[in-house]
């Protein structure tokens, strides 16, 4: 039986600290925005992927090995996110997520085998399969346990 894995998007597929920086260099944005930038209209629209982040997922996709579901959390207060996020993953992805998208605070109530996130935030923590630290942790400055996707397909392939 193929495995359940949940992956998260921003610091995983999506750069979003990438589009961070863009907008802290933009004029036009307050203060107040860029110190909580997740609530800005349309961030989520058009960030750029995280290296190697989709050309690998088709690979764990293709490997036959895994069930694969997007695990994100929306900003409630940024409705327009949940749009832009499904829109997003349509864009990269095709259908390969269709229907298979949860966007939740509560990973912890994830039924699955891995979850692929950067941070232990939103229930990812006490998620009840095994969690993949992914990526940069940009609250510790550090490197995870697994550094790229490179590293996730040594693990998983
Ligand atoms: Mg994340």
């Amino acid at each position: 039986m193929r495995k359940v894995v949940f992956i998260d998007m921003d610091g995983v597929i999506v750069d979003f600290g990438h589009q961070i920086g863009i907008i802290n260099k933009d004029p036009k944005i307050s203060k107040e925005h860029k110190s909580s930038p997740d609530q800005i209209d349309g961030i989520f629209r058009d960030p750029q992927p995280i290296k190697d982040s989709i050309e690998s997922i088709i690979k764990l996709y293709n490997s036959g090995l895994y069930d694969l579901f997007i695990a994100t959390t929306a900003p409630w207060n940024n409705p327009s996110s949940f749009t832009d996020k499904r829109l997003w993953i349509g864009k990269y992805f095709g259908d390969l997520f269709k229907k298979k998208m949860f966007i939740t605070n509560r990973k912890d109530m994830l039924i699955g085998d891995f979850l692929i996130d950067d941070r232990l935030a939103n229930g990812a923590e006490n998620f009840n399969g095994k969690l993949l630290r992914f990526g940069w942790d940009y609250e510790k400055k550090e490197w995870n346990e697994y550094r790229d996707w490179n590293a996730i397909l040594d693990l998983l392939i």
